[in-house]
């Protein structure tokens, strides 16, 4: 079995996975959801906080804001997808 190429794969696989909101968005500019995770992202993400990203958006109490609606949620699985 070549395990260069299963390695190579894994490898892309947990680059996509480390990456922020902000880059994810630049990989794929017409995705408007990850427009709007790449958004809300930047504008309440502290990560001297508590909490992943996501959780910190879904906490978002900005009920005013355009975005409150379609921010990300937290997963099950943590901060991907
Ligand atoms: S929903 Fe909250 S976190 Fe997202 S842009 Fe609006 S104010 Fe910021």
């Amino acid at each position: 079995m070549n395990f260069d190429s299963v390695k190579a794969n894994l490898n892309k696989q947990i680059a996509v996975k480390t990456i922020n909101p902000i880059q994810r968005a630049r990989l794929k500019p017409s995705s408007l959801r990850l427009a709007i995770n790449a958004q809300c992202y930047e504008c309440i993400y502290d990560k001297s906080d508590i909490g992943t990203w996501r959780q910190q958006v879904e906490a978002c109490p900005s009920v005013d804001c355009p975005l409150f609606c379609q921010r990300p949620k937290a997963t099950s699985q943590g901060e991907t997808s």
